[in-house]
């Protein structure tokens, strides 16, 4: 499959129909240095229909990211699959609603990798945790069992360097 750049020339497009594929990698990933998202493989199937006023993307997102578990910090992979539907809109509103997408008049061309990237982020459930089925193993027990020996010995530290516990149980 040939994939298209994320730079899209919509100022020059004329009034139509446009179809995209997108190819969102580890490399896209790489680039972000805010992305959460370790990695990946998510296939954008993108329709663009350029009009008068209104123009409006439909877009098919397909594929896997890895993100950072929540209880082992090991990479866990999430599937990624959805729809979703974009207003393209030119003007000079301040407008930062979802599924809205405003252009300057004076952009004669937009990125795209932003909202894909924050359209895949928000697609990922809250909580990421290994789970057990299917081709998962489960959490890194290795690294469980060191985060538990760090929370133990975090609070036996506590035990011994706070006075004032030492001096409330002496109370008694
Ligand atoms: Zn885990």
């Amino acid at each position: 499959m040939e994939f298209d750049k994320f730079v899209i020339g919509f100022e020059a497009l004329e009034l139509g129909e446009y179809n995209y594929n997108f190819l969102v990698d580890d490399a896209f990933f790489n680039d972000l240095e805010y992305a959460e998202i370790q990695g990946g493989e998510v296939i954008v199937g993108a329709v663009l229909r350029k009009s008068e006023r209104l123009s409006q993307m439909e877009l098919n997102f397909e594929g896997k990211v890895a993100v950072p578990c929540d209880r082992c910090s090991e990479d866990v992979t999430l599937p990624v699959s959805f729809t979703e539907s974009l207003i393209v809109k030119v003007g000079t509103e301040d407008n930062e609603d979802e599924g809205l997408l405003i252009l300057d008049e004076n952009d004669i061309e937009f990125d795209i990798r932003h909202y894909l990237y924050e359209s895949i982020s928000l697609s990922l459930p809250t909580r990421r945790i290994h789970s057990e089925d299917g081709d998962d193993k489960g959490c890194d027990e290795a690294i469980l069992s060191m985060l538990n020996q760090d929370y133990e010995k975090e609070n036996n530290d506590e035990d011994n360097i706070d006075p004032r516990w030492s001096a409330l149980k002496n109370l008694k």
